[in-house]
């Protein structure tokens, strides 16, 4: 199958290699640089542009920031929508908002593009070993064919209704992530102030019921250990749980719980800025308790 990739950032790059091992693949990025050790290591195609990329593509992926610039990307002699052949599938992997991906949708559609909204999960280990859960929002015909290729990175693929349902599964999930990381972040300096072991702490909690996928997986790994690598930006963290406030705001709905997970995250992004990593939010905990969580 010809797929054309755009976006080769922290996730896309290595969903991008899965696709690669299966299928022949045409590669773009806006930094032009980073698409060279890439393309030689994957032996793929470097497009010089967004609409040269999807030329010839049957199926065409993007992992942008945000569907903006998704959309911005269609528009233009050199952008996307110049180039996208008749019946070709466009499957969006960007974390982004129902209501620019159906305004895309109907666009793509006035071309004879299909399109999907597939946001995912797993971080960038789950994208090199090909485990990612994939959240799509299509037509049920849409989603059958986009299955093959979401397979090539995603273990659990689930079509979760019309255009636009993916990123909200996506948007609720890291409201939820955020929520996970502040809330421990505050538990874990206050019991390691109280002077409890940090480790055996952590031991404790995860075989108990206040447990999370932070505390089981991403607080042992990277904080307990002090490596803090640099996996997903605390900037688009922030940008998703905005994407979810807003539909809680247009359903009409009070999230008073979810709006200060929104206000104490956007404290974070505006104290470490936009380079810094999620977890780097429980530094500003450990900042204001005085103490290192490590052990
Ligand atoms: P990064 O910030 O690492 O990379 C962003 C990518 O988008 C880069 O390829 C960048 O190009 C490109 N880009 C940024 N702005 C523009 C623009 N205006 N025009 C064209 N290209 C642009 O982000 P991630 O890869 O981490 O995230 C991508 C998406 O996946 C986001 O929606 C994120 O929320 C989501 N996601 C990320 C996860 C992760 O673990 N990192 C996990 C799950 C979802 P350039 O190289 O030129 O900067």
């Amino acid at each position: 199958m010809q797929v054309a990739f755009l976006g080769l950032g922290a996730i896309g790059r290595p969903m991008a290699a899965r696709v690669a091992r299966l299928h022949s693949l045409v590669v773009w990025n806006r930094t032009a640089e980073r698409t060279r050790g890439f393309a030689v290591e994957h032996s793929v195609r470097v497009a010089g542009t967004p609409a040269e990329a999807v030329a010839q593509a049957e199926v065409v992926l993007t992992c942008l920031p945000t569907s903006k610039e998704v959309e911005v990307l269609l528009d233009g002699p050199t952008g996307m929508e110049a180039g996208l052949r008749p019946g070709s599938l466009f499957l969006d992997c960007t974390s982004g908002d129902p209501a620019t991906s159906r305004r895309i949708a109907a666009r793509l559609a006035r071309r004879s593009v299909s399109f999907a909204d597939c946001p995912v999960s797993g971080g960038t280990n789950g994208a090199e070993a090909g485990t990612l859960t994939v959240m799509v929002g299509a037509e049920p015909e849409v989603f059958r064919r986009a299955e093959p290729a979401l397979r090539c990175f995603g273990k659990l693929i689930v079509h979760l209704g019309p255009i636009g349902a993916g990123h909200t599964m996506k948007a609720v999930n890291q409201v939820l992530l955020a929520s996970n990381i502040l809330s421990l972040g505050e538990a874990l300096t206050a019991m390691v102030k109280a002077g409890v072991h940090s480790r055996r702490g952590m031991e404790v909690l995860n075989a108990s019921s206040g447990r999370s996928f932070v505390s089981e997986a991403l607080v042992p790994d990277r904080v307990l250990t002090g490596r803090w690598p640099n996996t997903f930006r605390l900037a688009l963290l922030d940008k998703d749980v905005g994407i979810a406030m807003d539909l809680i705001r247009e359903l009409g709905l009070d999230a008073p719980v979810l709006e200060r997970v929104r206000e104490v995250l956007g404290e974070a992004r505006a104290a470490l800025g936009e380079g810094a990593d999620y977890l780097e939010a429980i530094k500003l905990n450990e900042a204001r308790a005085g103490v290192e969580v490590r052990g």
